[in-house]
């Protein structure tokens, strides 16, 4: 190093694992036929559709793509209204917009940041068609309540899995809770293929929709008309180029092979951090339900100098985020369906308080009891 400082690690809030053998399964792609829409994408769709136990999966380019593909599944179009937890990221939100359905914003509840069962019911109208849960930091939401209510007004339960994956609720793994479920696997999320992401269910006529419309709402694939020796294809209905890579597929096989291992490891720090925060008073980490298995994607604490602390931590090459800007203030959501602050003020006041702490595989001891120190000396 010329400049003659020592170089100090920067721990970030998160970060991908990707080994040899994720490495090894990528080059052979790249030397193999197909490097799109080729027999790893449907070995990737029955890999993480069986681990889950639910049903059928589609791969799609992101999490954000699958979002659109479920809002397009179940006919959201306009007029239409979704219930969505104000604390979530925004492409939950965005997903519903794209179909030109209207989000309705619900709040979450204190402990844990999930949306709150008990506030839905008077989010509910005649043009109401589904709930979108949202697994936040990992946590499976209360599925049987949450399931109570779409049978009672005859909704859909969507369930946004991007944090979850590997979780489990009653004993029953995130992606076989909801009607469909959302999976991302971008870097920082549970699993990754750089981007992509997956839309599970049970029901034969979404998947079929769902394959359509990631490949411009052509009801033939490439792969079955050369199978029946015709050029021949029909576009049925609107679709987009929403395909996952044959690349990508093989990064996300192997590393779903090592996520029930990496999700033990994200619990183990947990309960690290659980332990030594409770010798520091002022720091509240967020709450696990009784009967869930908690995937860990963000490990969230709430503090009331929260903005000294974040700088605090960041000079002391800690990096930690905030999960998330409640939705309804963002700019655009104001501006195009007149939300205001103080229709959600669970999230709207967690939203000063919450800090999500690094966490990631691979993190040490030392790291976790770094982070500790420099928040025990900040708050
Ligand atoms: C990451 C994420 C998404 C979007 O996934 P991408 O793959 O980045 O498009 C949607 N919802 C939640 C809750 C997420 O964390």
């Amino acid at each position: 190093m010329s400049s003659g400082m020592p170089e100090r690690e920067f721990l970030p809030y998160g970060r991908q694992s990707v080994d040899d053998d994720d490495i090894q399964a990528v080059v052979n792609i790249l030397r193999s036929d197909w490097l799109t829409t080729g027999p790893t994408i449907g070995c990737f769709e029955h890999a993480v559709a069986s681990f889950v136990g639910g049903g059928q999966a589609v791969a799609v380019s992101s999490g954000t793509a699958a979002l659109h593909a479920a809002m397009y599944s179940i006919d959201i179009g306009p007029g239409d209204e979704v219930i969505v937890p104000s604390m979530t990221f925004v492409g939950t939100a965005n997903a519903v917009v794209y179909q030109r359905g209207t989000p309705v914003f619900v709040d979450v509840r204190e402990a844990d940041l999930l949306i709150d069962p008990v506030l839905i019911e008077e989010k509910i109208s005649s043009r109401t068609k589904a709930i979108i849960a949202v697994d936040y930091a990992g946590q499976p939401c209360d599925y049987a309540t949450l399931r109570e209510i779409t049978d009672k007004y005859g909704l859909f339960l969507i369930a946004d899995a991007c944090h979850s994956l590997g979780a489990t609720y009653k004993g029953n793994r995130s992606g076989s809770l909801a009607d469909l479920t959302i999976f991302s696997f971008h870097p920082v999320k549970p699993i990754t293929s750089g981007e992509g992401g997956m839309v599970v269910t049970n029901n034969p006529d979404w998947i079929e929709k769902i394959r359509q419309f990631r490949n411009h709402g052509i009801t033939t694939s490439h792969q079955q008309r050369s199978r029946q020796a015709t050029w021949c294809y029909e576009m049925t209905d609107l679709g987009y180029n929403y395909r996952l890579t044959d690349i990508q597929a093989a990064l996300g096989l192997s590393q779903l092979k090592k996520l029930s291992k990496r999700i033990f490891q994200r619990q183990e720090i947990a309960a690290h951090y659980d332990r030594l925060l409770q010798a520091v008073s002022e720091v509240k980490p967020l709450t696990t339900g009784l009967d869930i298995s908690h995937g860990y994607h963000l490990y969230v604490i709430k503090v009331s100098s929260r903005g000294q602390v974040f700088k605090a931590l960041r000079n002391d090459g800690i990096g930690c985020n905030v999960h998330y800007y409640p939705v309804h203030l963002q700019p655009y959501y104001r501006r195009k369906f007149g939300t205001r602050a103080g229709e959600c003020p669970v999230a709207e006041n967690a939203y000063e308080q919450i800090l999500s702490l690094p966490i990631f595989p691979g993190m040490v001891d030392t790291d976790i009891e770094k982070v500790v120190f420099a928040l025990s000396q900040c708050v």
